[in-house]
């Protein structure tokens, strides 16, 4: 792609702005979509954090399942932060019965994993894939990736400095197109995760 993309930030719930003004910190044109008819002009979409409950409903209202799938299954690049990495997941662990996703990463998301007395919490956390600085990890009562499938890349798990015991939690994760992540990158200053997806948006 030899012109800037035009990147989506689903915009029926959640951390929209916040999306929007990191992506534009990127040097990219990045706009709100709330409707079908909005998802054709995009290169990428993201999809924010928020309550994917909420969002899940309202994608139904909206119409916009639909398009979304067929969107995911034809290659557009999404990312996923917290609730956004719920939509994208295959299948979600301590969902609503009737809560529907996009789909296409093959994980099962577990929601609100990290137990209520820890709600939200910042993590310095190593993420090889995005420089050798560790990246400040912010996490709302997060989801966690509770199991992968062989497709799916692990970009970052939390380190065992901080769980002090040996089980894997996964909170970064890559697979084809699609990027998802258990934190929010875009209430912090540090666009590298932005970046790596705008860099997947160029050469997909
Ligand atoms: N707990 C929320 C959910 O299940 C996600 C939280 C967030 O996006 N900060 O959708």
């Amino acid at each position: 792609m030899s012109k800037s993309p035009t990147i989506g930030v689903l915009a029926i719930q959640g951390d929209v702005r916040e999306h929007i003004t990191s992506l534009q910190a990127c040097g990219v044109t990045a706009v709100p979509v709330k409707r079908p008819d909005q998802l054709e002009s995009i290169d990428g979409l993201v999809i924010p954090g928020g309550e994917s409950t909420t969002m899940s409903i309202l994608a139904v209202k909206n119409n916009l399942f639909d398009p979304l799938r067929s969107l995911q299954r034809n290659g557009l690049p999404m990312y996923g932060s917290c609730a956004g990495l719920i939509m994208l997941a295959n299948r979600i662990a301590d969902g609503r019965s009737d809560q529907q996703t996009i789909g296409g990463l093959d994980i099962v998301a577990r929601r609100n994993a990290f137990g209520r007395q820890v709600d939200s919490f910042e993590i310095d956390l190593p993420i090889p894939a995005v420089g050798e600085e560790d990246f400040h990890a912010v996490f709302i009562r997060a989801p966690l990736v509770e199991s992968i499938g062989d497709h799916v890349e692990v970009l970052a798990s939390i380190p065992t400095s901080v769980t002090h015991d040996d089980t894997e939690r996964i909170v970064a994760v890559r697979q084809g197109n699609l990027l998802a992540t258990s934190f929010h990158p875009e209430i912090t200053t540090d666009l590298r995760i932005h970046q790596l997806f705008i860099d997947m948006v160029r050469s997909a």
